[in-house]
């Protein structure tokens, strides 16, 4: 089952109206345990996203990427649209001139986001961010390879982003609440499931 530019494009878009339907969802989430616009900074960003890829003739999954990256880069601010840009730009990096991607790609591709993530935000598993949704969707990838199942991604990616309400924060505004963090979902986390959710509804279809 492989990715190309228009499953691609397809998975941004899809993402894009996940966030825009959850925009006041999320930053409700990020109103408890950060400043409240978690919502608004992630649907501005995606909008901006979906519309750079629309009516785009380029197959190129390495610049398609790096399209959705600039865009995130550019319109989220706060300290998610770097971390998802960079993101982004570490899967461009993997994929430039490729016109599809294999399951074993996407989690090279995968791999890089993740390590741009955590260099770039210095978090680390179980520090409460989107680094606990993107670091083991990124290795259950890896390990189930051309046997993964969208459908079992998408529960694994779902119960990493629940694994996230006790935890205490240990990096991202959530972190200056200390203990008082736990017991709420991190919006970044269910931004990132959002993301994969919208991944594997498209590689189902
Ligand atoms: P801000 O906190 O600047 O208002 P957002 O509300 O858009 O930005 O994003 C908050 C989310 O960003 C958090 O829920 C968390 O998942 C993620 N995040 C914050 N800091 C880090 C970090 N250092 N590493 C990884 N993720 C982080
Ligand atoms: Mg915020
Ligand atoms: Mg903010």
């Amino acid at each position: 089952m492989t990715l190309d530019g228009t499953k691609f494009v397809n998975w941004i878009r899809r993402a894009n109206r996940r966030i825009q339907e959850n925009k006041d969802y999320l930053s409700e989430l990020d109103r408890a345990i950060g400043d409240g616009d978690h919502g608004i900074n992630m649907a501005r960003g995606f909008a901006e996203a979906a519309q750079r890829l629309t009516g785009s003739a380029d197959q190129d999954l390495g610049a398609l990427c790096q399209q959705v990256a600039m865009a995130l880069l550019s319109k989220v601010g706060g300290a998610s649209g770097p971390l998802f840009g960079t993101a982004f730009l570490k899967m461009a990096g993997v994929w430039k001139g490729k016109d599809h991607a294999s399951v074993h790609e996407l989690s090279l591709a995968l791999r890089e986001a993740v390590n741009g993530i955590k260099m770039r935000g210095k978090a680390e598993l179980g520090d409460k961010t989107m680094v606990d949704v993107w670091e083991p969707v990124s290795r259950f990838v890896a390990e189930k390879a051309e046997h993964l199942s969208w459908r079992e991604l998408c529960v694994f990616a779902e119960e990493q982003m629940d694994k996230t309400k006790p935890l205490q924060a240990k990096k991202g505004r959530a972190a200056y609440l200390g203990p008082r963090s736990s017991g709420h979902l991190d919006p970044g986390a269910v931004s990132s499931f959002f993301l994969f959710e919208a991944l594997c509804e498209t590689m189902e279809e």
